[in-house]
């Protein structure tokens, strides 16, 4: 199967440039996505990092929230990474009160899970599904998942502050979520796994 041929990047805030550079390198058309048009233009989407909480109020006010739940629901192909991953997940801990969560997988995220901006860091991950040398992972302020629902299956995972090993990146159906920015590193094989589920 070809990969989708329209692959939105949410570009509300946050880092939606280096995504929409993977994908060309891809060899996939990327579009923008700031409005309800252009979200209906696409045939799947990346959720960038950036701040979850200004994403959520930027969701609401352009009316992207409702068209962008919907199509989840309907099964759209979406990649989250870092803010995207909180995003996309069922319930946010340590999240603003009025911050969104799209329901799109069935996992409890805790945002700034490994501390402050001082405490971002790199790591190499192996990642199921990804062959040869492991992933260079550029983590800032990310979130780590909490607790995953059986459907949930994890792709990584990384001690977290308690020395606990949580899951770092998460797929269930054809979303896959990484508490890392994959758009930063030249390696573009976590975007071409996305790619290819997302072509099922
Ligand atoms: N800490 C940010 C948030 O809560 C995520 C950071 C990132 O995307 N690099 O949204």
């Amino acid at each position: 199967m070809p990969y989708p041929k329209t692959v939105g990047v949410l570009a509300l805030q946050g880092d939606s440039s280096n995504h929409l550079a993977v994908l060309a390198e891809l060899g996939v058309e990327g579009v923008a996505v700031r409005t309800p048009g252009d979200l209906g233009k696409v045939d799947a989407l990346v959720l960038p990092g950036g701040e979850s909480t200004a994403i959520s109020l930027l969701l609401a006010s352009s009316g992207l929230l409702g068209p962008l739940r919907s199509r989840l629901a309907a099964g759209m192909p979406a990649l989250g990474t870092c803010a995207g991953m909180i995003l996309l997940a069922r319930e946010v801990v340590d999240g603003r009160a009025d911050q969104v969560h799209l329901d799109a997988l069935d996992v409890v995220v805790r945002r700034n899970a490994f501390g402050r901006q001082v405490d971002s860091f790199e790591a190499d991950l192996r990642v199921r599904g990804i062959d040869g040398a492991p992933l260079h992972a550029v983590f800032i302020r990310a979130p780590i998942v909490e607790s995953a629902g059986e459907e949930v299956e994890v792709l990584a995972s990384l001690p977290g502050t308690d020395g606990v090993e949580r899951p770092v990146v998460c797929s269930e159906g054809p979303v896959i979520a990484a508490a890392f920015h994959p758009e930063l590193t030249g390696d573009a094989r976590l975007h071409r796994l996305f790619l290819e589920r997302a072509a099922g």
